[in-house]
């Protein structure tokens, strides 16, 4: 049993952005030209706090981590800026840019098997981090490594550090990223879909045990998923993105019990809830859009039941909502007009039934 130094801000934490992402774009070269997958998504990030990045396939999300990472395809070029702790990891040197990666910012990918090695051991793969970035010796590196599985939960840790990743389940192995990821007690952890490929309870146990060590360490969580009840249980600010485009921001709780975009509340509808009774679930129609084929104005027009005229030309600006200014929202159409429309959709559904 590992015992860990529970994490209590510093002061002046309240008022530090750790992370602050500037008008980030991503733009990609293509045989049918250059295609946007992100247009200028801004946040803010503090220590403890997690972020959401909501969306379906092809939204943008994990576009926009990849390029905060500096992971793009050679396609790829990312836009804006990526402050941490106000130096800007897109304009940073390679070498700069790996004693932050992996180190103070760290990733968890949706399926392990893409970034563990299959020919290394785990513990090869995890004390070659503490020897890179903190110039340990391999003995301490692999009692640290050793003590990073125990705290994942990993049983017998000592014993299956000496597997290879082929060796685990699917759940183990995300365990051992999770691991590998806290091994430097990152400052922030931006996890893409990371329970995605597992079974709801090994789900369950992967998202309390990140709540877990967020709360021991103190670290930023940006966390992207399309599973809306991995927001609901982990997350206090939420992004919808659609598109490339942000269609509404803030608090999960605004996002949750006041959705105010067609996108945002389409989603929602579609949840199955357990205590929704006889209540209708709305299913957002069509497909995810074309990046490269993007009307000039709201990227949802396509799909939104509530489209207006101008919606497919006229690009809805992301501005403070009336009801709420610590939320932002892109549409044409105000928060009473999408209550009713989407009361007046479920009552049709109903009646329909
Ligand atoms: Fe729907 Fe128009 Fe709002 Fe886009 S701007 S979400 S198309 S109503």
């Amino acid at each position: 049993m590992v015992c860990v130094m529970r994490w209590t801000p510093r002061n002046g934490d309240k008022t530090m952005h750790l992370m602050e992402v500037k008008q980030l774009g991503v733009q990609f070269q293509t045989p049918d030209g250059v295609v946007s997958a992100v247009n200028g998504i801004n946040f803010t990030l503090n220590r403890g706090q997690t972020l959401g990045i909501v969306g379906e396939s092809g939204s943008g999300k994990s576009q926009s981590v990849l390029a905060m990472m500096g992971l793009l395809a050679t396609n790829g070029r990312a836009t804006g800026e990526v402050l941490y702790q106000g130096q800007d990891l897109l304009s940073m040197p390679t070498r700069d840019l790996n004693r932050i990666r992996g180190n103070r910012v760290a990733m968890i990918f949706q399926d392990p098997m893409t970034s563990l090695n299959p020919y290394l051991t785990v513990e090869r793969q995890m004390t070659e981090v503490l020897e890179f970035h903190k110039g340990m010796s391999r003995k301490e590196a692999r009692a640290k490594a050793i003590q990073a599985l125990d705290a994942v939960k990993m049983p017998e840790a000592a014993r299956r550090i000496m597997m290879y990743p082929h060796e685990f389940s699917g759940g183990m192995r995300q365990r051992v990223m999770i691991a590998m990821s806290l091994l430097c007690e990152p400052d922030v952890l931006i996890a893409d879909e990371p329970t995605t490929a597992l079974d709801v309870t090994v789900q369950a146990q992967i998202l309390i045990l990140m709540r877990e060590l967020q709360r021991d360490f103190g670290t930023a969580i940006v966390m992207i998923t399309h599973d809306l009840g991995v927001v609901a249980g982990l997350c206090d600010e939420v992004m919808v993105l659609y598109g490339g485009q942000v269609m509404e921001q803030g608090s999960a709780e605004a996002i949750f019990y006041k959705a105010s975009h067609p996108y945002t509340a389409g989603l929602l509808a579609a949840v199955p809830r357990l205590e929704g009774g006889d209540a209708p679930m709305l299913a957002i129609p069509g497909a995810p859009p074309n990046m490269a084929k993007l009307p000039a104005g709201c990227p949802f027009t396509e799909r939104c039941v509530m489209a207006l005229p101008q919606c497919g030309t006229v690009r809805p600006v992301l501005a403070p909502a009336a009801h709420d200014d610590q939320v932002l929202r892109a549409c044409h159409l105000n928060i009473e007009t999408v209550t009713q429309n989407l009361q007046r959709l479920k009552a049709e559904l109903g009646a329909a039934a």
